[in-house]
């Protein structure tokens, strides 16, 4: 058995989750890129190669649970343990909208994978983050995933009305809470972090780079006295 610390990043082919897979390979972690997509997946870990940076790749598809339970089963095979979880893999969908307009269908989708998804994922690497000295996982949420913000005029994300996205972050949000304090008498942190607007895929658009928004998760995923808390880099975020 390997004696490093060992991170499972989901969503790390590209985006903010590639960019939170660079940051821990070059804090000295031992990083798997999850992805769902084996191409994808394999190359990013020659991105990282190219940068003389050391990974490899497991396929999770959050919307192939036995996915997540057979990459469970290879990382304690050649770790033992796992000491970081990044729940960053995360879909938006443009026929999401406000509760009176948005598709079921895609309400459906993103709650699945953003959700219950990460649920699976956190179930199954359960019993490896137990195994770890202090375990960390980090939930990549959203401010649109606050419910305080939602609902509150004068915020920015009040406009923002996407029923199931946003209801898929503050489930996460929940999973958080409710997480953190399952395991209040172990060494495992749980929090809900929110990267800013990045732009990637996803956004399309944003006001920080992929490199930006990756640094708060990775501070959280690395130490962390903070427990059971939703954090973004200036600070805490309501619920
Ligand atoms: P992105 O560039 O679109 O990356 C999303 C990642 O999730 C990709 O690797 C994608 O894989 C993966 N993914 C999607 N569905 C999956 C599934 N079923 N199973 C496994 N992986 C799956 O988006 P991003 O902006 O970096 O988003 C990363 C996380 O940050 C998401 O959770 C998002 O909600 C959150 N976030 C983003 C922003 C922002 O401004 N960008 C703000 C707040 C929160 P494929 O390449 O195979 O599709």
């Amino acid at each position: 058995m390997r004696k490093e610390r060992v991170a499972l990043v989901t969503g790390a082919n590209k985006g903010i989750g590639l960019e939170i897979a660079r940051q821990l390979a070059q804090a000295g972690i031992h990083v798997i890129i999850g992805a769902r997509d084996e191409g994808r997946g394999r190359a990013a870990v020659d991105v990282l190669a190219a940068q003389g940076l050391v990974a490899d790749y497991l396929r999770v598809d959050l919307d192939d649970l036995p996915s997540a339970e057979a990459a469970a089963i290879r990382i304690k095979a050649e770790h033992g343990k796992l000491d970081i979880l990044v729940n960053n893999a995360g879909i938006f969908d443009f026929a999401d909208g406000p509760p009176g307009a948005a598709s079921i269908d895609a309400v459906r989708r993103v709650m699945e994978v953003n959700f219950i998804g990460t649920l699976a994922v956190t179930q199954a690497m359960l019993p490896l983050l137990r195994q770890a000295p202090a375990g960390r996982i980090v939930n990549v949420s959203s401010s649109l995933g606050s419910l305080t913000l939602n609902g509150d005029p004068a915020s920015i994300y009040y406009s923002q009305r996407f029923i199931g996205y946003n209801a898929s972050k503050a489930a996460l949000n929940l999973l958080t809470i409710q997480l953190a304090e399952e395991l209040r008498d172990t060494p495992i942190t749980v929090n809900s972090v929110s990267p800013g607007f990045v732009k990637t895929d996803l956004t399309g658009r944003g006001i920080l780079t992929p490199e930006e928004g990756a640094k708060c998760p990775v501070q959280y995923a690395l130490a962390g006295e903070e427990n059971g808390s939703f954090v973004e880099a200036d600070g805490k975020t309501p619920w």
